[in-house]
C-alpha cells in the first residue's frame, strides 16, 4: 500500500495558506502537485494550477478526468479547500448553510469518489488527507463551519474503512487556529483569549500541518488509517 512517489497529487485550496505549504511540501517529496483552486494564487512548486470550484456537486468528475487525461492518475489527494464565515447562526439561510457545506465537506466527499473509483479500477494504492478542524471536534460558534468539519471528520472515518480493502488510505488532520488569511478572518472577540488555553501558547504555522499531511500522505504512514492527526498546539 505504498503510493508512487512521482504520481500526481491533487491539492484543493491550493492557493490558500495551508493549501501552498502542503504543495510545497509534497513537491519536496516528489510528487507532481496539481494545485486546484476557485481562485489562482498557487505556490510555485506546484507543477500546474488548476481553476476549478469544488463545492459545485458536479465539478469533481470533470476535473479528474481532466487531469487524469493531462497529467496521469493521481494516487494522492488532500482535500483542503475551505470557507469560513463569521456569520452568526441567526444570520444562515438554507443556501448559506449549504454553501458551507457543499464546499468544506461535499468537494472532500466528491473529490475522493472520483479520484477513488479510478484508483479501483485500475488496481492501485492511493493516499488522502483530508483537511478538518479543532471546530470539528469542539463545535465552533460559526456553527455551519464546525458542523462541516465534524463531517469531514466522520467522513474520514468511514471512508479510511471502507476504502482500506482497496489499499486507499484515508485520514485527517485538524489543525487549532493557523496563521493564514483565513485565520485573519476570525473576528478578534472569538480569539481572545484562545491562546490562554493552547498549551503550546501560539497560533500554528502553515508549514507545520503541511509536514502532517506530508507524512499521512506518504509512505511513512502505510500503517495508518482512518486516524485524525491533532495540529493544535496540544488544545484538544
Ligand atoms: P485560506 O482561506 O488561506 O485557503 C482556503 C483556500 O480554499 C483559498 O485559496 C480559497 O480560494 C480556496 N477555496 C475556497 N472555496 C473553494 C472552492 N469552492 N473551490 C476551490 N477552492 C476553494 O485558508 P487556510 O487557512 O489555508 O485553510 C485551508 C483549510 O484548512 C480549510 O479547509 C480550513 O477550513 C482549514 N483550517 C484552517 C484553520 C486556520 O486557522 N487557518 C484551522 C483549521 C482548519
Amino acid at each position: 500500500h505504498v503510493t508512487e512517489q512521482h504520481a500526481p497529487a491533487v491539492v484543493t485550496g491550493g492557493a490558500g495558506g495551508i493549501g501552498r505549504a502542503v504543495t510545497a511540501a509534497l513537491a519536496e517529496a516528489g510528487h507532481h502537485v496539481l494545485a486546484v483552486d476557485i481562485t489562482t494564487g498557487a505556490d510555485p512548486a506546484a507543477h500546474a494550477e488548476l481553476v476549478a470550484d469544488v463545492g459545485d456537486p458536479s465539478a469533481a468528475e470533470e476535473l479528474f478526468r481532466h487531469i487524469e487525461q493531462e497529467y496521469g492518475p493521481p494516487s494522492v489527494l488532500v482535500n483542503n479547500a475551505g470557507i469560513y464565515e463569521a456569520r452568526d447562526f441567526f444570520d444562515y439561510d438554507a443556501e448559506s448553510y449549504r454553501r458551507v457545506l457543499d464546499v468544506n465537506t461535499g468537494s472532500a466527499f466528491s473529490c475522493t469518489q472520483s479520484m477513488a473509483r479510478r484508483l479501483v479500477a485500475a488496481g492501485r494504492p492511493g493516499s488522502v488527507v483530508n483537511i478538518a478542524s479543532i471546530s470539528g471536534r469542539v463545535g465552533s460558534p460559526d456553527t455551519a463551519y464546525g458542523a462541516s468539519k465534524g463531517a469531514v471528520i466522520a467522513l474520514t472515518r468511514g471512508l479510511g474503512r471502507s476504502l482500506a480493502p482497496h489499499g486507499i488510505r484515508v485520514n485527517a488532520v485538524a489543525p487549532g487556529v493557523i496563521d493564514t488569511p483565513m485565520a485573519a478572518r476570525i473576528p478578534a472577540d472569538r480569539t481572545t483569549g484562545y491562546l490562554d488555553s493552547v498549551p503550546l501558547g501560539r497560533f500554528g504555522r502553515a508549514a507545520e500541518v503541511a509536514a502532517a499531511v506530508r507524512y499521512l500522505a506518504g509512505p511513512d504512514s502505510g500503517y495508518v488509517t482512518a486516524s485524525v492527526l491533532d495540529v493544535d498546539g496540544g488544545l484538544h
